[in-house]
Order: structure tokens, then sequence, then C-alpha cells
């Protein structure tokens, strides 16, 4: 069949393959460009990485740097729709079908799980094929992006929702179906919301994961872990770093102080990695976003300093988890969003928000670049696809389901 884009409000409920696969490889291509990976002093090149979240935004870009930057053996963690004849699969099904095969034809190991990865079935299992074919491991990154969870152990499951705290929130807000800037309230979350919230997206998962590494003793000596965090500035703050999900994050800081005491045995670290803000199939669901992921990426693009996942990834490994020097904030995070909030930049973004309106959209911000950039997280519009092509929905994978 010819696979066109069905985009459904902030959602694309289709993927082109080959347009997938034509991303993947891109990625690859930039960490190549920037070879060689040699790690500053001491700190060996991480040899075993496991990636939680790995299909898709920042853990498939994390995944790629790993092995085909420093040569890594990958194992991946995804919740990824397969494809039938008539239907296409999720994007991330096709993205890890295409970095297996890159992997593979690379000589890399690189197995992956398509399943929950909150159950302790998952995690079991992961273990399991660590064992035997890995050994031990020198990363795990984790980057699971949710809408709910349920309890491994009680079995309830838990929603998280993106709301203000305190007081309800009304902001500019663009509409990217019907490009039209308007404006969205968002109530205020209920104690309970901020709570279901937390035990979605905060650390309770990453320390469960990393518990259950260790317990089976299979982190390497010096093993490093990292989770994802967004911070942002003023116009942010509101639905992000002051909300319910601010609140996640804030708890991802307690894990990781808690991981960090429980790895001083191995001698291993833990830290939460402060990214910018990019176009994702999760933060494309978050309000106020995509108005301001527009407006900065036309401000960062004059600047010579836009970046997507796989540029934040290449310099989190290279300025930040494998160097003696890596820049860290006082509360002991990893920062590579410091391009983002550079004053000059944020004030630049505030100057323009209040003049953005549905007329000059095009002018005061590069929204076609989030379009752009939104389409190809599905693998439409990639440079070198025929989209007028018959393509078939199925691909070649290997992934093991999570029993
Ligand atoms: P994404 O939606 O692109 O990726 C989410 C990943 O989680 C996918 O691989 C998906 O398959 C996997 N996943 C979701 N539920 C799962 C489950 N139950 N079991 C197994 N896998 C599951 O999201 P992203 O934007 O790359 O987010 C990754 C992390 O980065 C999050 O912690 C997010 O908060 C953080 N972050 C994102 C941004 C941004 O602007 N997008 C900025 C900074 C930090």
């Amino acid at each position: 069949m010819v696979i066109s884009p069905k985009v459904r409000g902030f959602i694309c409920t289709n993927a082109h393959p080959q347009g997938c696969a034509a991303n993947v490889h891109q990625q690859i291509e930039f960490i190549q460009s920037k070879a060689p990976y040699v790690p500053e002093g001491n700190a060996p090149a991480p040899k075993n990485v496991l990636v939680v979240g790995a299909s898709t935004g920042y853990g498939l870009a994390s995944r790629i740097t790993a092995a085909f930057g420093y040569g890594a053996n990958t194992m991946g963690v995804f919740f990824e729709k397969p494809p039938t004849e008539r239907k296409t699969g999720s994007a991330g099904y096709y993205n890890s079908a295409a970095f297996e095969a890159a992997a593979h034809e690379a000589g890399l190991y690189a197995k992956s799980f398509n399943g929950d990865a909150f159950s302790t079935a998952c995690k079991e299992q992961v273990i399991e094929q660590i064992k035997a074919d890995m050994g031990k491991i020198d990363l795990v990154v984790y980057s699971l992006a949710s809408p709910r969870r349920q309890d491994p152990v009680t079995g309830e499951v838990y929603s998280s929702t993106l709301k203000p705290i305190g007081e309800s929130y009304t902001a500019k807000n663009l509409n990217t179906d019907s490009k039209v800037v308007g404006e969205v309230t968002v109530q205020p979350a209920s104690e309970e919301e901020i709570a279901t919230t937390v035990k979605v997206m905060g650390g309770e998962d990453w320390q469960l994961w990393i518990d259950a590494l260790a317990e089976a003793d299979v982190l390497n000596s010096g093993a490093k872990t990292v989770a994802y965090t967004y911070l942002g500035e003023k116009l942010t703050w509101p639905i992000y770093g002051h909300a319910t999900i601010g609140k996640a994050k804030e708890d991802l800081d307690r894990a990781a102080g808690e991981l960090r005491n429980q790895l001083t045995g191995i001698n291993g670290a833990a830290h939460v990695s402060v990214l910018k803000a990019v176009v994702t199939q999760a933060s494309s669901a978050i309000p106020v976003m995509p108005l301001y992921l527009a407006i900065l990426f036309k401000v960062m693009q004059e600047e010579g300093s836009h970046e997507g996942c796989i540029e934040q990834l290449q310099r989190l490994f290279t300025e930040c988890l494998y160097t003696d020097t890596p820049r860290l904030d006082s509360d002991n995070r990893f920062r590579v969003d410091e391009l983002e909030l550079d004053p000059a930049i944020q004030a630049k973004v505030e100057a323009i928000w209040p003049q953005v309106t549905t007329e000059n959209l095009n002018e005061l911000s590069d929204f076609a670049l989030y379009q752009t950039e939104f389409l190809r997280l599905f693998g439409f519009g990639v440079e070198g696809v025929d989209y007028t092509a018959e393509s078939t929905t199925l691909v070649d994978a290997n992934f093991s389901s999570v029993e």
C-alpha cells in the first residue's frame, strides 16, 4: 500500500517503515561523523548498555550513540505495536527493527524486548538475557515516557496528568491541527493526581530496575545509570517544572540520590540528566509545548544552536557521561540544556511569545520545522524516501515479547 500520515490531534496513528529506517540511518551517520569516541581518563568505554524506553525519542538516540559511537552491545526495552498486513506498526517498532539490522550489520550485539517495562516479568526476562549474552552491564539508560503504569505488586493502574499545581493556568496555546493560536486553560491537579503522576513518571521504577540488576549481580564495577528530565524556564514552568510532571521529575532527583548511595559499593554512579525540549511523541502531548518549541526552533536556528535528540545525546555521552569534567549542577544533575536556557535565547523567546498570533505564526516562529520534525517521528517527510511507492507494512524483526 501507499502509506500517508494519519494525524489525529497531537498523534499520528500510523508510521512509514522505510521513513523510520531512513531516520535511524541518519542518526547513525550523525554519530559516526563525530568519531572518535574516546572516554577521558581511566574510564573505560561502555561495552554493554541497557536502554529502557529504547525505541523513539531520547532513548533511541541513547541506544544509537552507545552502539555506533562507543561500539557497545545494546539491549533495548520498549512498548510498541507490531504491524499487520493491513495496518502499519508504530514508529518505535520500525525504528527498532532498523536499528537492530544496522547494528547486526556492523557486527554489534543488539537484542530487544517488546513489553511492559514496569512489570516484574520484563525485568526478570531482560536480566536472564543479560546473563546469557552480555555478562555485566556498564550503563543503564532509563528513558521511559508513559501515560500509565501498572504497579507490579498490587496490580493497580496509575495514570499521569499534565496539570498545574495550586491554581488553574491559562496560557497561549497552538492547536497544531488547525494551526490556530488560541488560549488553553488547564485546571489544577488534585493531590491524588499529583501522587499518581509521581507514581508513573517518578523514580520508583528506575530504582526497581537498578535494584533488580544489582540483586542479580549483573552491574559491572563502575556501572553508571542516567534518567532524563526537562527543567525549562519561565514560559514552561507553570505546565512543566512547577506542575505534576515537575513533581514526578523531582522524585527522580530523590531516586538518583538513593541510587548513588546504593551503587558506591561497585563504584557506580547515578545521575538525572537534563535535556532540552525537542519534538517527541511525549512532548507533543503537553499543552503550551508545541508553540514554545516552534518559537524556540526559530531563535535557536538563527543562533546556529538548534539541536534534536541525537545531537543532545552525542553531547550527553561525550560532555557528561564519559569525561572527567562533566557539566554538573548543584543538584548533581548532568546538564546539556545550557544552549536552550541561555538567557539571551530565553529573552528572545519571551519577547516573541506575547506577539505571536495565528496570522503571524509562520513569521515569528518556525512552525514549519515543528511540523516537519513531528512528521519525521513517524517516518514521514524524510529525505530520500519515495512516499508515492507501494510499501509493505511488514518488516523483519526478532524482538522478544514479555511473557
Ligand atoms: P518518547 O515518547 O519518544 O519515548 C518513550 C519510550 O518509552 C518509547 O521507547 C516507548 O516505547 C517507551 N515506553 C513507554 N511506555 C512503556 C512501557 N510501559 N514499557 C516499555 N517501554 C515503554 O519520549 P521522550 O520524549 O524521548 O522521553 C524520554 C524521557 O526523556 C522522558 O523521561 C522525558 O520526560 C525526558 N525528556 C523529554 C524531553 C522532550 O522534550 N521530549 C526533554 C527532556 C527530557
